[in-house]
Order: structure tokens, then C-alpha cells, then sequence
């Protein structure tokens, strides 16, 4: 039976948060299966410039402790995103970390691109009789580290409907070019009614799709990777996606990833979800809104199924309604139809 540990947010004097936490994750007894000289991956999003709803760093302060107190060697770690921006490349990447205040004198560990400068550096691993896929990418560093600690802020997501350890997994690990494979069934089309012709969504568009023509813009469908960037940007909702017939085979991309990476990884994964500022959007965005609903918790446990389908429940029973849902109209139940083997039986321990 799989043991999912919670803590809530509140505190009294003596018993701050960040000691919340390190009990937290002494008590999931994680810690045994760190073992001297292992290098410890810590996967993180550390937020896009502007946004600032990602994981305090002295969160990660503190589990990086933990993990150099067993004798090993922590290092922090995400991959480049596809879509414009500093996170695109490894050097400006660790830039925007740095300024996030994950940086060696916050935490007391490297930061690591685990994809490389240029989004190069990746392993392949096969995929079992996968809905989509045959094969996934994983970034090197995340796939060569001895021990990986997902650590997400739960939050929405605009193509997921949610954003937890399952996201963070499978578009964190994917280096620059298997994203663009994750996301290429999600190709959106212009209602050129509402087009004002700004030109936004061309300058975003990582794959040079978007041509304006007389004060119109319009995609080329064969250049399109399906990102979603131009959908973000656009000042007037012009670019709606085709959600239905699209998100099927993202959620089904991404429960072979799951699946490939539990048979590969499965004995070297532990996850952290931070139930705090959830957001109606993720922390890729260069801005963050208020919370859709008050802090919950933290949870930690070994699968990221069920540590995301506990997430969720805890915020349903706390908002009264599917929050995320709601606002996203994502049916995310398929995803978790599709994962449904990795819903075994658990018990949730308060601490
Ligand atoms: S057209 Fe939109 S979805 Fe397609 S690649 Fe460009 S920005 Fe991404
Ligand atoms: S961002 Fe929207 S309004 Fe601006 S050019 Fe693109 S589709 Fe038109």
C-alpha cells in the first residue's frame, strides 16, 4: 500500500513551515533511500521571468540539506522550455534561476540544465505498448542521477487542466525537441473575425507558423508544433484551440511517458507537491493571478498519480467544486482513466 504524507499550513511559534516540511519528508522515511556520494536531482520549475507563484527557494534550502546530510551530492534541475523565452537555452535558463533565488548561496547546490546548452542532451528510452508513443526522451542529468526528487507547485494548466508531479514529469523531463513531439497533436486556428492584426501572436511563435497578411494573421498548419504560445498572447482571444478533438492525444503522449519513465525510474522517484498559491495557470507564465482558493499543504509520496489525484481531491473537497476544471474545461479524468494502473491503494498520513 503506497503511504501519501500531508502537512497543512499551519503554524505556531517553534514549528515554522520550512520545519513543517523537513518533518515531512523525514517522516516519509524518503531519506533511507539516499545513500553517500548518490547525486540527488531536484526537479523544479523555477518560474518564468515576472511570474512569482513558483516553490520559495528556502524550500528547497532545506531538502537540499536533508539529502547532504545522508553524504550525498544535491543539484537542482529543469529542462529548456520550446517556446520563446529565457528558458529556451541553458544559459539564460540558469539566469532567470539565479534571479528566482535558486542559486549557491540560497540553496548550497549547483543548478544543472538537464537537457544541455541547446536541448541536446537527452537518452531514449522505449516505450511498452504505448497508446501514441514508442519511444520518449529524457534529459540526461534527470535520467543519469541516482536518486530524483519532483518537487511542483500544484496549480492549473492551460493544456493540462492541472499542473502537478505528472506535468512536471512529463514536459519537465522531455528535452526541447521530444516537447515539441508532446505537444504536436494541439495545433490551434485563427478566427480572423477577432484578429486585429497585432502581430503578438508571429513575433511568440517558436516555429515561424504565423504569417500576417493585410493586418490578419494566419497559421501554417504544416509549420505548426502545436506549443500554444500564440493562444497566450493573443490580446483578443482570436486563437481558440480545438480542445476536444486535440487534448486526447496529449493526455495519451503523456501517460506513456509516465508509464516509460515508472519502468525505467520507478525505484529512484520521490514526490513533493506544494498545495500553495494555486493559480489558475502555471508558473511558465510571465505573470501570476491570484489563487483560485486558500493554501492546503504539502504532500509527499512515491507515485506521481496518486500524488496528483489525491492533490486534486483535496482542492475539490476544499473549494466545494473542481476548481481547475472549471476554469480550464479540461476532462483531466481521461488522463487519470488512462493511468488508472497506477491507482493502487494508499493511505493518506497527516504529520
Ligand atoms: S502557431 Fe501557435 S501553436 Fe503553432 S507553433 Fe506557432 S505559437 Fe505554437
Ligand atoms: S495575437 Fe491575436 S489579434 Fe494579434 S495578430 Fe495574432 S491572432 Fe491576431
Amino acid at each position: 500500500m503506497e503511504k501519501v504524507f500531508f502537512t497543512d499550513m499551519r503554524t505556531k511559534p517553534n514549528n515554522s513551515l520550512l520545519n513543517k516540511f523537513a518533518k515531512l519528508i523525514k517522516k516519509s522515511g524518503v531519506l533511507e533511500k539516499i545513500k553517500p556520494k548518490m547525486e540527488v536531482a531536484i526537479k523544479l520549475h523555477w518560474g518564468e521571468p515576472g511570474n512569482l507563484s513558483y516553490i520559495h527557494p528556502l524550500y528547497i534550502r532545506v531538502l537540499v540539506n536533508l539529502i547532504k546530510k545522508q553524504g550525498a551530492y544535491p543539484f537542482i534541475t529543469d529542462t529548456n522550455t520550446i517556446y520563446r523565452g529565457p528558458r529556451n537555452k541553458a544559459t539564460t535558463n540558469i539566469e532567470v534561476a539565479i534571479k528566482h533565488g535558486f542559486n549557491y548561496s540560497v540553496l548550497d547546490a549547483p543548478v544543472i540544465i538537464a537537457d544541455g546548452i541547446k536541448g541536446k542532451s537527452y537518452i531514449t528510452i522505449p516505450v511498452k505498448n504505448g497508446f501514441k508513443l514508442d519511444e520518449i526522451k529524457i534529459g540526461n542529468a534527470l535520467y543519469w542521477a541516482d536518486f530524483v526528487f519532483v518537487v511542483s507547485h500544484f496549480k492549473g494548466h492551460i493544456l493540462y487542466g492541472f499542473g502537478g508531479a505528472i506535468k512536471n514529469i512529463v514536459m519537465g523531463f522531455a528535452p526541447q525537441s521530444f516537447k515539441q513531439v508532446l505537444h504536436s497533436d494541439m495545433k490551434p486556428e485563427i478566427k480572423q473575425d477577432k484578429c486585429v492584426g497585432c502581430g503578438n501572436c508571429a513575433k511568440i511563435c517558436p516555429a515561424g507558423a504565423i504569417v500576417i497578411k493585410n493586418k490578419k494573421a494566419s497559421i501554417n498548419q504544416e509549420k505548426c508544433i502545436g506549443c500554444g504560445e500564440c493562444i497566450v498572447v493573443c490580446p483578443t482571444s482570436a486563437i481558440p484551440v480545438q480542445w476536444k478533438t486535440d487534448i486526447e492525444p496529449l493526455y495519451q503522449k503523456t501517460a506513456d511517458f509516465i508509464n516509460a519513465v515508472w519502468e525505467n525510474m520507478k525505484e529512484k522517484i520521490f514526490c513533493i507537491n506544494f498545495l500553495i498559491n494555486l493559480n489558475p495557470n502555471c508558473d511558465c507564465m510571465g505573470w501570476n493571478e491570484p489563487p483560485l482558493l486558500e493554501d492546503i499543504g504539502i504532500l509527499a509520496t512515491h507515485n506521481p498519480v496518486i500524488i496528483d489525484k489525491v492533490s486534486l481531491d483535496l482542492i475539490i473537497k476544499k473549494a466545494g467544486k473542481d476548481v481547475f476544471k472549471e476554469y480550464h474545461k479540461k476532462d483531466y479524468y481521461i488522463l487519470f482513466n488512462l493511468l488508472k494502473s497506477h491507482l493502487v491503494n494508499f493511505e493518506k498520513i497527516k504529520i
